[in-house]
C-alpha cells in the first residue's frame, strides 16, 4: 500500500490562546479529531480519497462548532445560505453548489453534481430540485439555526460590511469556521472539498470562494490538493487554490514553496486574511494561514500527526 494522508480545516481567523478556556479547547479538538479519524478511517480501508474528504467534511458539517451545514452564519437576512465545493484529483471532475438553504449537507449535494449530472455548479432552488432528484436529504430551514450565530449576527447586522465568523468579538463564544478536507489515498488520487454558510451578514446574494472551484477548492493528481478559508473575496481575486498548483506545475515550486508564496506573500499584500490546508502526490501536507489561527488537523499513513488551533 503507499503512501496516504489527510487534512482537515475547521476555519482561520482572530483565533488567539488567551480566549480559549482549557474546556473549549478540547472541545474544538475533539470535533476536529473525530472528522480526522473519520477521513483517515477511509483511506485506511482503501477508501478513495473523495470518499476520505467528503466523509470528514461531512463530520464538520454536523458538528455546530463550524460554520458549515449546521453552525452556518447567518446573512443580513436572518438566513442560511450555504455553499460548498469537491473536486477530484485524478479526472479534474468537480461538483459545487451555493445558495443553499435546505441541504443538510452540502457537500454531499456538491458530490451527487460530480458525479450524477452534466454540470459542474447548481445555485439555489435549481441545486435543492436536482438533490430531491438525487434523494439528498432536506431539512426545514430552522435546522441550521443556532443560538450562538443568532447573537454574532445581532451583534453584526447593523454594521455595513460582512464579516469572517471566527472574528467576531462575543466575548467566550466567538471562534467558528467554514471547514474543508483533502486526502491522497492508497492509489496515488487526491481530492479537496470545502463547505460554508459564508460570511456573518452577508447581502444581495454574496457568494465566496468556498464553491468556487480554483479558488477555494482545487485538486489535481499532477500536483496538488487544497481547501482554503478566510476572506472569499481576496481568495477569489488571488485564485488561491489554482495559482498553488500552477506555481507547482508551470515553475516546479515545491508545496511548501508555492503555498508560502500565495498565503504568506500574495494575500498578504492584499490584506487577504486565512489560510488553507494542501497536501501534494507525494504525500507531504501544508497548513499554512496568515491570521492568528487556524482549526486544522492531519494524519499520514507513517504515522505523523498533529490536531492544532493556534501558532
Ligand atoms: N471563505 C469563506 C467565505 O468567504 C469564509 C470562511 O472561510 O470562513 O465565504
Amino acid at each position: 500500500m503507499n503512501n496516504f494522508g489527510i487534512a482537515i480545516h475547521g476555519g482561520a481567523g482572530t483565533l488567539l490562546p488567551s480566549e480559549f478556556t482549557p474546556e473549549k479547547e478540547v472541545q474544538y479538538k475533539t470535533a476536529l479529531q473525530e472528522a480526522l479519524n473519520a477521513g483517515y478511517n477511509t483511506l485506511q480501508k482503501n477508501g478513495s480519497a473523495l470518499d476520505a474528504v467528503e466523509i470528514a467534511v461531512k463530520h464538520l458539517e454536523d458538528c455546530p462548532l463550524f460554520n458549515a451545514g449546521k453552525g452556518s452564519v447567518y446573512n443580513h437576512q436572518g438566513k442560511h445560505e450555504m455553499d460548498a465545493s469537491i473536486m477530484c484529483g485524478a479526472t479534474l471532475k468537480a461538483g459545487a453548489v451555493t445558495m443553499l438553504r435546505k441541504i443538510k449537507n452540502p457537500i454531499a449535494l456538491a458530490r451527487a453534481v460530480m458525479d450524477k449530472s452534466e454540470h459542474v455548479f447548481l445555485c439555489g432552488d435549481g441545486a435543492e430540485q436536482f438533490a430531491q432528484l438525487m434523494n439528498i436529504e432536506l431539512v426545514d430551514e430552522s435546522h441550521f439555526d443556532t443560538e450562538l450565530r443568532y447573537t454574532q449576527w445581532q451583534k453584526a447586522k447593523d454594521e455595513t460590511g460582512s464579516f469572517l465568523d471566527h472574528n467576531i468579538k462575543l466575548g467566550d463564544e466567538k471562534k467558528f469556521g467554514t471547514v474543508g478536507a483533502v486526502a491522497l489515498d492508497a492509489e496515488g488520487n487526491l481530492a479537496a472539498a470545502t463547505s460554508t454558510g459564508g460570511m456573518t451578514n452577508k447581502k444581495f446574494g454574496r457568494i465566496g470562494d468556498s464553491p468556487i472551484i480554483g479558488a477555494g477548492t482545487y485538486a489535481n493528481n499532477y500536483t496538488c490538493a487544497i481547501s482554503c478559508t478566510g476572506h472569499g473575496e481576496l481568495f477569489i481575486r488571488s485564485v488561491v487554490a489554482y495559482d498553488i498548483s500552477a506555481l507547482m506545475e508551470y515553475k516546479k515550486l515545491t508545496l511548501a514553496e508555492a503555498c508560502h508564496e500565495v498565503v504568506m506573500k500574495k494575500l498578504v499584500a492584499i490584506q487577504g486574511e486565512g489560510g488553507l490546508i494542501a497536501i501534494d502526490k507525494m504525500g507531504n501536507i501544508q497548513m499554512p494561514f496568515n491570521s492568528t489561527g487556524m482549526y486544522r488537523a492531519m494524519k499520514k499513513s507513517n504515522g505523523d500527526g498533529l490536531v492544532a488551533i493556534f501558532k
